[in-house]
């Protein structure tokens, strides 16, 4: 896989913010305002992902004689742009944000007299750990990257800059049908059909508790929050339509229910204004050519200190979203001496409120086989006044969720360390964490995805282990039809928002995408089959997947198959017919499986 290169590198190191995602298969809104700056100014420049670096470069680092051919190659570049943006990077199925060690090998190779911007908050994260290159021409940004980045094209000197309004309109827009998009790899398969592209947008910058926000968090240093015009966000995401995209994430919002909302200077609980908000989610969908619509991030204090406002926004959003949207609340923890240290601003009741309101409107199932909207919740250990008292309580609340029936589509614990944060009770963290995954998140997965349902579009992703080899993306074989059926295990995700990682015990071709029965529930994904199996071509390894089944009935029902071929030329006319004539009794979703086609 060749890579020519022009102009400026962009090389996405992807990022992870509370607000702000861009692993594939998403893309970031960071990495294509720095497009954008290229593109406003007729800039040449490339854009590439670290994990097309790795493909493309790692292996020449090792050895002097590649390694001057790549610095060579580098030298016609005008200069480079790094986005880290993943602080605490986590295990992602398609694609793996740079390490420092990498950024510093890229240093190492990258032509000394070139300038070198390096933004996102990995980059700061590291500088305040003592990261410090030598190197004359690098600068890291401790504000906006585009911003900073078109000062020096301006002026040709390094200043710390903050994007203007009309800045952060233009860019958007230029972002949109930059290479960041339409040359990233997840836009489209290699053989044209649309990839699993996600494009992740920005609604607005802050959070309503800017003024004496939760002591842990980033987002109040932002100041009073900055919101996009909806035309503006609309406008942006046809742009992004008309250059291949189909799914869109609305993140870039600490809060979906406070995108203009009211009281935002005064008050500790603003008043949600349903009529942008909505106004927004169903101008996004006048657009035909958009498929999936999700959203991020919710505050349940908001929500249940305004029900009214809010359960208007919360039917705009059943209206307009595809199902399996997810709305990911922070309560961080149910400890009241917590809540006070920490400045946090939900509690327990709001929580309840919130989510039996979600619950209310969003447990409806949708096209895809998911629920419409549901509340994900988010803990976090280690902040301070802790004590083990803190994990109960915790603990009975998600209990307490769980006894009136309410659903939670994810519930994720982040531990957190250093200046700041106190130290962590290991054992006792340990097993509250082991206890919410065994008591609380199990049951409720078989109860989200229960056995026998479809769901539908799972995006094949992965051969034999949950996380992509990078080789499978070079070795065309795992996309080739030649591999389906054969034994081994695929992995894949519906598109979206917090997908379930599903995992088929046979191949298929990579870069396609099924409709599947649920068979079983492992920790924190799904076992399924695909539905719609030709009886006449499924293969054994198909068929041992059918729970009940097992490799010797399959094997039975494949001979009888061959057998009736080559004595009568002659083809299967029922589902039925295969079981009964091989002697092997049909299982529960065998019907639902496989078909005569
Ligand atoms: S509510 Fe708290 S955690 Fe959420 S964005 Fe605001 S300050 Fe951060």
């Amino acid at each position: 896989m060749g890579f020519s290169m022009e102009g400026w590198l962009v090389l996405d190191g992807y990022e992870d913010e509370p607000a702000a995602f861009g692993v594939p298969n998403y893309v970031g809104f960071h990495i294509r305002y720095i497009c954008g700056v290229f593109e406003s100014r007729g800039i040449p420049y490339t854009y590439m992902t670290i994990d097309q670096w790795r493909i493309n470069n790692k292996h020449k680092l090792s050895s002097p004689d590649t390694r001057a051919k790549l610095k060579n190659e580098l030298s016609d570049l005008a200069g480079a742009v790094v986005l880290a943006g993943a602080v605490v990077p986590g295990k992602y199925v398609r694609g793996t944000p740079i390490s420092r060690r990498e950024l510093d090998q890229f240093l190492s190779i990258f032509p000394r007299e070139k300038p070198v911007l390096c933004g996102g908050w990995a980059i700061r994260h590291w500088r305040y750990d003592g990261w410090m290159p030598l190197r004359s021409n690098l600068f890291c940004t401790v504000q906006d990257t585009d911003a900073t980045l078109d000062n020096f094209l301006s002026t040709n000197s390094w200043i710390n800059k903050k994007r203007s309004i009309d800045q952060w309109k233009n860019w958007a827009n230029k972002g949109a049908s930059s290479k960041a998009v339409v040359n990233h790899p997840d836009l489209f398969t290699i053989d044209g059909r649309n990839g699993p592209l996600t494009y992740e947008v920005e609604l607005y910058q802050g959070c309503v508790r800017f003024k004496r926000g939760c002591k842990f968090c980033i987002e109040p240093k932002k100041g009073i929050p900055i919101w996009r015009e909806e035309q503006d966000i609309i406008d942006e995401v046809n742009l992004a339509i008309e250059n291949g995209v189909q799914n869109i994430r609305l993140g870039g919002a600490t809060d979906v229910y406070t995108y203009k909302a009211e009281g935002v200077l005064d008050l500790e609980y603003p008043i949600p204004n349903p009529e942008p908000i909505s106004d927004l989610l169903f101008g996004l969908r006048e657009n035909e050519n958009l498929q999936i619509l999700h959203v991020d991030n919710g505050n349940p204090s908001i929500i249940a200190e305004n029900l009214g406002p809010s359960t208007e926004i919360t039917k705009a959003m059943i209206d307009t979203l595809s199902d399996g949207a997810v709305l990911s609340f922070g309560l961080e923890s149910a400890d009241p001496l917590v809540h006070s240290n920490n400045w946090l601003n939900c509690d327990p009741k709001q929580l309840i409120s919130a989510i039996s309101h979600i619950n209310d409107y969003g447990r409806e199932r949708g096209l895809r086989g998911l629920p419409k909207l549901l509340p994900g919740l988010n803990f976090i250990a280690g902040l301070n006044g802790e004590t083990a008292s803190s994990y109960q309580m915790n603990l009975k609340l998600l209990q307490d969720i769980r006894n009136k029936g309410l659903l939670l589509r994810r519930i994720n614990i982040r531990q957190v360390e250093g200046q700041g944060f106190q130290d962590i009770p290991e054992k006792i963290f340990k097993e509250f964490k082991e206890t919410v995954r065994n008591t609380i998140d199990k049951p409720l997965l078989e109860e989200l995805f229960p056995y026998g349902a479809i769901i539908r579009d799972v995006w094949w992703e992965s051969h034999n282990n949950r996380i992509r080899d990078p080789k499978q993306v070079v070795n065309l074989e795992h996309r080739d039809i030649s591999v389906y059926g054969k034994s081994g295990i695929t992995f894949g995700r519906q598109i979206g928002a917090y997908p379930i990682l599903t995992g088929i015990p046979y191949l298929l071709p990579l870069e396609t995408k099924s409709d599947v029965v649920i068979t079983g529930h492992g920790m924190r994904s799904i076992s399924a089959v695909e539905i719609g199996l030709d009886i006449n071509n499924v293969t054994q390894n198909q068929l041992s997947a059918i729970p009940g089944l097992g490799v010797k009935g399959a094997w039975k029902i494949i001979s009888k198959r061959a057998i009736k071929l080559s004595k009568n030329n002659e083809k299967i006319t029922s589902v039925s017919e295969a079981f009964t004539s091989a002697g092997v009794n049909m299982p529960e979703l065998a019907d639902r499986i496989l078909v005569v086609k």
